[in-house]
């Protein structure tokens, strides 16, 4: 009798393992093996589930008397294999996620139609177009360098590429991939966001043609299933995508590449919230695979298991043409303001601007807020319009002329006056992009101006089109948030100015510091790629920042072993690590109530454990107390450097039951404490 291993596609903690049955001795189950997707009675319906094991012996706990329910039917498959069985459950229990939420990140979305399978063969392949690459027959020094080292680099082992942005980093991944296809094995790229890096994904496509498969949001289900497809079996043997593309099916696995490692884009917010260059990292180790890291400003996190030794590292200090990095310059908005500027541009930032549409050039001008204001206040009391389902005051927005929640989308009229007190002094605070559009326009009658925020990307093509619009001005300016940061590659733009730099060194996180530099210094990348020279101009507050000066020098180091003692001293990762209990309900003491009992169950859970905890805090209201018409309390553990914390807050969560409507989220190694 043969039996097969099931995880049902039901996400609880609570039926969270694999459920056996058995294997029909039927037309149409010959060939069924780890990976299928088969249809299974559970309770009193039946579901999906997916094949992880099977096995000619009875369940332990074989009882004669109890009847093994048998495989309805086999759906589709292969799907995965047993190496993505054991990296699935590797990150259950790490992330203290239901294993069949990790298995889902092997296979393919199951809609309510889940009993047909997806058709394969898509209408046609939407492929992102080649772009030029040539194979440069001459390396760099540095580049040679970092190709000897990835050569000696044994399975499972980590190489840092540190290297400025131009500095040649993309050709020796190519080169890398390149040997790795000649040893007969396949490679995994991943790339922060697919529409904000067509250039990189381009050279990818014109390199390896055929050979590779691109992952992108754009592809419809059946397209990504042929591609998918297309990896299994061998066809194409490089997949290059956002975080996701990890777990596809790439055969014979040589080598994991990781540009721009320190994005944010890595971790996933859902549940399993996992980074992906941890579960690189283990994925490496159990394929042999090498694993090459690539930014020019690595996460702190890296750079500290470099100075370990656990991380190799190769720099690349030099741009592959010899042009230095851009001058920054850095002008204090308290000394704008006393000399008698009330513009939110400084006056150096004018006369570059102005410069660059004599010469018609391009500029590009980043602050990191959408929206026309940050917030309304009313004069005479103090009253902030707040959201009614969150915890947060509403943006003002000039395309409709409404104030709107960031984190519902609720709409609200501008009160003509103030509901408090009356008072017609309505006014409004802290600028955002569309501000700074229409500021410019003042300033430059008959300029164009393309604005890319999450308000002019909405569409699945609204990166794209933004992109597209600026590269077809002759003369212009981009103006965004943090997403022209990213891999831009404009050689015209020889200005970039940055808006309220120290903006985000003011949230409450330990990273935000870190956070601030890496986006500071990769949008002063952006500037003088080309022939001319290029200038970058920050307006800051707080000029003395280490974050701020670090940019500004083009030196790493200024803030690096200063955040890094910091952390060491308040016990912040890496030194500690760390999981974030979220407990949320629309009923604020049932969410209360619940947290109470998670703390209690997961503090004994600990006791009882070798793992020791370092702190426990809370239940406390979130810094966001309430979100979405829900209540928020979280449950903040430490424990010492590199400890499992998954595994006891997964068992304490299995134990424990609660009422329908409230929800926990669980968070290891979390980007954000919000
Ligand atoms: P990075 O990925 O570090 O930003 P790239 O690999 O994109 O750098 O290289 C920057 C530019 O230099 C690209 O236009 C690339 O084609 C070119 N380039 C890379 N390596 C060489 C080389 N060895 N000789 C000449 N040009 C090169
Ligand atoms: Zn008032
Ligand atoms: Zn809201």
């Amino acid at each position: 009798m043969r039996y097969a291993d099931v995880i049902v596609s039901v996400a609880s903690r609570k039926i969270d393992r694999p459920f056996r049955y058995l294997v029909p001795d039927e037309e149409g189950f010959e060939d069924l093996g780890v990976g299928h997707l088969v249809e299974v009675p559970f309770g009193n319906r039946s579901v999906p589930g997916f094949v992880v094991a099977l096995t000619d012996d009875p369940p332990q706990d074989f009882d004669a008397d109890v009847e093994l329910k048998p495989i309805l039917q086999v759906i589709s498959g292969p799907h995965f294999d047993q190496r993505a069985v054991a990296i699935a459950e590797w990150m259950s229990e790490y992330y203290a996620s239901p294993l069949a939420n990790c298995l889902n990140l092997f296979t393919p979305p199951l809609g309510r139609n889940w009993r047909k399978a997806v058709k394969r063969r898509p209408r046609n392949d939407d492929e992102l177009p080649a772009t030029e690459a040539p194979r440069h027959e001459h390396l760099t020094a540095g580049q040679v360098a970092s190709l000897e080292a990835i050569e000696h680099l044994a399975g499972g082992e980590i190489l840092l590429l540190d290297g400025v942005t131009g500095s040649g980093k993309t050709e020796v991944y190519l080169r890398a991939i390149e040997d790795t296809l000649d040893r007969d094995k396949g490679a995994i790229v991943l790339v922060p966001e697919i529409s904000l890096t067509p250039q990189t994904v381009g050279r990818f496509r014109a390199r390896f043609g055929d050979l590779i498969s691109v992952l992108h949001s754009r592809l419809t289900e059946a397209q990504r299933a042929y591609q998918l497809e297309r990896l299994r079996k061998g066809e194409t043997r490089v997949v290059i995508g956002p975080r996701s593309a990890l777990f596809a099916p790439v055969s014979d696995l040589g080598m994991i590449i990781i540009d721009e490692e320190h994005d944010h884009s890595y971790k996933q917010e859902s549940d399993p919230r996992y980074h992906a260059r941890r579960v690189a990292q283990r994925m490496a180790q159990l394929s042999d695979a090498r694993l090459i890291l690539g930014s020019a400003t690595p996460s702190f996190e890296t750079l500290e298991q470099v100075r370990e030794g656990s991380i190799e590292r190769i720099e690349l200090p030099q741009r592959v043409n010899e042009q230095p990095l851009p001058p920054v310059e850095v002008v204090d908005m308290t000394e704008e303001f006393e000399a008698g500027n009330r513009s939110m541009f400084s006056r150096v930032l004018q006369e570059y601007l102005e410069q660059v549409k004599k010469k018609k050039q391009k500029a590009i001008i980043l602050l990191n807020r959408r929206g026309f204001a940050n917030f309304v206040l009313c004069r005479e009391c103090g009253y902030v319009p707040m959201c009614e389902s969150c915890d947060t005051s509403l943006t003002l927005h000039k395309t409709h002329g409404k104030l709107q929640c960031h984190h519902c989308g609720r709409l609200e009229q501008i009160p003509p006056k103030c509901p408090l007190c009356d008072s017609p002094y309505i006014a409004s605070f802290g600028a955002g992009t569309q501000r700074v559009e229409f500021e410019l326009n003042k300033l430059f009658e008959d300029w164009p101006i393309v604005r890319m925020d999450a308000d002019t990307t909405a569409g699945r093509m609204g990166h794209q089109e933004q992109l597209n619009a600026f590269e077809a001005l002759e003369t212009g300016v981009l103006v965004g948030t943090q997403m022209i940061a990213k891999g831009l590659d404009f050689p015209e733009v020889t200005l970039v100015g940055i808006m309220a730099a120290d903006s985000s060194l003011n949230i409450p996180e330990f990273t935000s510091s870190e956070r601030t530099y890496q986006l500071l210094e990769q949008v002063a990348g952006r500037a003088g790629r080309g022939a001319e020279e290029g200038h970058v101009v920050i307006q800051t507050y707080q000029s003395e920042h280490p974050a701020i000066r670090a940019a500004t020098e083009h030196d790493r180091s200024i803030i690096l072993d200063q955040d890094l003692a910091m952390r060491e001293e308040l016990g912040y990762p890496p030194y500690t690590s760390m999981a974030n209990i979220v407990i949320s309900s629309t009923d604020e003491s049932k969410a209360e109530d619940a947290a109470s009992f998670i703390a209690d169950a997961v503090e004994s859970r600990f006791k009882e454990s070798s793992t020791q905890l370092v702190s426990l805090l809370g239940p406390i209201p979130c810094a966001l107390s309430k979100l979405k018409g829900r209540f928020r309390f979280h449950i903040l553990l430490k424990g010492q450097r590199n400890d499992e914390l998954g595994p006891p807050i997964m068992e304490a969560l299995k134990e424990l039951t609660f009422p329908t409507d409230v929800r926990v989220t669980v968070d290891i190694d979390p980007q954000s404490l919000g």
